[in-house]
């Protein structure tokens, strides 16, 4: 099946054709038409299978047929996004969807100053993209009008409903025309949030692709059970061995994250820390620092664990078991995007066991153990202390060799 048996507009099709989408993956396929017929959707789909797409190709479809006018300081599509990098993403991929096609796609988002934001939304914009504090601070303000909005998406939908802002969606939702499209996507979801998102909609067409198996199949995902303050020999070895590969690095805290940053860097692995501490603009370098293989290892807290979208990253290490089961899936999910395959590691310490087992009730089954026997472990350990011992060995060379001029110096005198 491709694209063209939609029916859809001959710019947008062009629109697809120049992201190199040759045709329709599974999500994509059967979003399309329930989302062109106006039904309200919940879609579950395993990560980087192109959820983006396949809420943004029929509602921009949607957007094209209605026709309906720009209305003054009016929004026609509002997509939320969980943190601000998903928003600058998704606002990135909408606006390469609609080149020539007469609509107008405006990113919003905490962190950077919101005047050039409101100058732009009075203008009116046809699909905002948006981070829910952002966007309900503009709506207390009075700026944003959605007495028109014709569709309200929610990606990422199960953490949107879970930020503490379900009052607030509750409260858009209000204001919203009646006659209007809901659509949520997630790759997780579970009963207490689908309760949440039912609430706030009218008998949604459920699609679910690979319910059982919630690890993208693209992931070959296993646990390594090591000691504590071990873990940093191992990311070590993984990142030497594999210097062309870039690896993304889960930690738990912030604080871990600037640890692990640190330590890579000792032993000349060029990294780079990304968490909630850092400014918009130190999130936005450390990203792009990554993406252009400045450095090759992100270390990352769970703020990037969902959506972002890097291709070709083979690894990812868990280098903290995630607290949260889900975000276990979120996590691994960085990798094996779109057609690309990837390898997701978890390091487990004897005092993570009890975490680790949450996650594997979460995703439904045990995940498999790499064995590693004690030649290995010698190995790895001693792969780093190779490093050591040449850096101490440099130092004892120099201190050799200033005391051999030092010397030579009093001799002369
Ligand atoms: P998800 O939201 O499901 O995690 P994304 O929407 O971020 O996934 O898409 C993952 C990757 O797949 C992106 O790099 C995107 O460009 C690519 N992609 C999406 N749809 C297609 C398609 N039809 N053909 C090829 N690649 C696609
Ligand atoms: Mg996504």
């Amino acid at each position: 099946m491709k694209f063209q048996a939609f029916g859809l507009n001959e710019r947008l099709l062009a629109n697809i054709e120049a992201m190199g989408f040759r045709k329709p993956t599974d999500i994509q396929y059967k979003a399309m038409r329930p989302i062109l017929g106006g039904d309200d959707v919940l879609a579950i789909a395993q990560t980087g299978t192109g959820k983006t797409a396949a809420f943004a190709i029929p509602a921009i479809e949607n957007l094209m047929r209605s026709q309906r006018r720009l209305h003054y300081s009016g929004v026609r599509c509002i997509v939320m996004e969980p943190t601000h990098e998903l928003a600058q993403q998704s606002g990135a991929v909408l606006e390469k969807l609609v080149v020539n096609s007469g609509l107008n796609v405006l990113a919003i988002y905490g962190g950077v100053d919101q005047a050039p934001q409101i100058e732009k939304l009075q203008k009116g914009v046809d699909i905002l993209v948006a981070t829910p504090g952002r966007m309900f601070d503009l709506s207390s303000q009075g700026y944003l009008d959605v007495s028109l909005c014709e569709i309200l998406i929610l990606d990422e939908a199960d953490h949107m409903l879970d930020l503490g802002f379900i009052d607030d969606i509750r409260q858009l939702v209000k204001r919203l025309p009646k006659h209007r499209q809901t659509l949520f996507f997630s790759a997780t979801i579970n009963e207490k949030i689908k309760k949440l998102a039912y609430s706030v909609v009218n008998k949604p067409v459920n699609i679910r692709i690979s319910p059982k198996d919630m690890v993208s199949r693209n992931v070959t995902h296993c646990v390594l059970m090591v000691k504590m303050d071990e873990k940093r020999f191992y990311l070590e070895r993984i990142a030497k061995e594999h210097p062309e590969d870039r690896i993304i690095v889960f930690v738990r805290t912030r604080v871990r994250a600037e640890r692990v940053c640190q330590a890579m860097k000792r032993v000349d692995v060029r990294a780079v820390s990304m968490h909630g501490d850092l400014g918009q603009k130190e999130r936005n370098t450390a990203l792009d620092q990554f993406r252009n293989n400045e450095v090759q290892i992100l270390v990352a807290t769970d703020i990037t664990a969902r959506g972002i979208d890097i291709p070709s990253v083979p690894f990812v290490v868990n280098y903290d078991v995630p607290d949260i089961p889900e975000n276990y899936v979120h996590r691994v999910g960085r990798t094996g995007r779109g057609m690309d395959k990837g390898n997701a590691l978890t390091l487990c310490a004897p005092e993570e066991k009890e975490t680790l087992k949450e996650v594997e009730e979460f995703i439904g089954g045990p995940i498999a153990r790499m064995v590693m026997d004690a030649v290995e472990r010698e190995a790895t350990l001693d792969f780093s202390a190779a490093n050591k011992q040449d850096d101490w060995q440099s130092l004892i060379f120099e201190e050799e060799a200033r005391r051999a001029k030092e010397k030579i110096k009093n001799k002369k005198k």
